[in-house]
């Protein structure tokens, strides 16, 4: 695979064509004000190899907000900053059939690091000395894991959030009542919205996936940039956790472990080959991007990267 990159790039072709012939299904996400401002037919793929290589299409120059890819970076700095007991003490490890902003706690912590309780519960675990350190402490994070100097904060994207989301600041003060965490609830709602306002270009976050998929290590050096042992927890968890409630399906029918963010975008890892994002902002039902969906599914197919086979 990926010996040939003239036929891999007509496979990729050939692929997003088919997949776009979705692109009128769905509706983008409107319950963040700001997100409902962007171009529903922006459509971007990466594709970055272990090797390095870099596929593009679309508009992989253009930078999105990455909304829940962030779960997957607060993840890795909460095993990074916590020993694996310490973390997993404050959220669960399964799947969830509630939707992804529900309140509805498993033995009072939420189910898994990849819904919003849970991503609320990593960022409260993410070490710093005020806010703004922390969240300064998760750009450079991002910084090295993508390999890039670019990363931007999207302010109104996070003005947008800030000011609506009663529903996530409900979850902060319950999990603080449940002494999830005994910091101010505020504080880390803040740090987890300001995650989630990340600005980041398709290719980027594709070389967080390659990083991934090379086992967390650099991509040109080899020096480790995630522990192994997270690197095995984030990849289990991407897999059963990472689509919503459609989670079980996705792994079924595509086998690539992914996290879906309401941005419209999707990051699959394929371990040992390749990470990919795929970027169009229309979503089903449940929160995933239906072209990204389609797409890593015929991918998937052509370019035989299911996990499974
Ligand atoms: N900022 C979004 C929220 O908390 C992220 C949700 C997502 O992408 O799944 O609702």
């Amino acid at each position: 695979m990926f010996t040939d990159k003239e036929k891999t790039i007509k496979i990729i072709e050939n692929s997003i064509e088919n997949s776009l012939t979705y692109a009128n299904e769905g509706e983008v996400a409107t319950y963040i004000p700001e997100l409902a401002n962007v171009n529903p037919k922006d459509f971007a793929l990466s594709l970055v190899t272990v090797n390095g290589d870099e596929y593009k299409f679309g508009d992989y120059n253009k930078v999105f907000s990455i909304q829940s890819i962030s779960k997957v970076i607060s993840l890795i700095m909460a095993l990074n900053d916590n020993s694996i007991d310490e973390v997993f003490e404050k959220v669960g490890t399964e799947p969830t059939k509630y939707k992804f902003s529900s309140l509805i706690p498993i033995d009072d912590m939420a189910a898994n690091p990849f819904i919003n309780a849970g991503a609320i519960t990593t960022s409260s675990l993410i070490k710093g000395k005020d806010l703004d350190e922390k969240f300064n402490r998760v750009i450079s994070k991002i910084k090295k894991l993508s390999n890039s100097n670019n990363i931007t904060f999207l302010e109104e994207v996070y003005k947008s959030e800030m000011e609506t989301t009663d529903i996530n600041r409900s979850i902060a003060y319950y999990l603080r009542s449940k002494k999830i965490f005994s910091l101010d609830a505020e504080e880390v709602l803040d740090l987890y919205i300001r995650n989630c306002s990340i600005g980041m270009n398709s290719t980027e976050l594709a070389h967080i996936g390659a990083l991934l998929a090379n086992g967390g290590k650099d991509l040109a050096t080899n020096a480790e940039i995630i522990s192994k042992d997270s690197v095995k927890i984030v990849l289990a968890q991407m897999a059963s956790c990472g689509m919503y409630e459609e989670s079980g399906s996705f792994l079924l029918e595509v086998g690539i472990p992914s996290k879906s963010g309401v941005s419209g975008a999707i990051l699959g890892v394929v371990p040992g080959k390749c990470g990919i994002y795929v970027y169009s902002p229309r979503l089903d039902k449940s929160g995933n991007s239906v072209v990204g969906k389609k797409l890593l599914k015929i991918l998937s197919n052509d370019l035989d990267l299911n996990i499974f086979l």
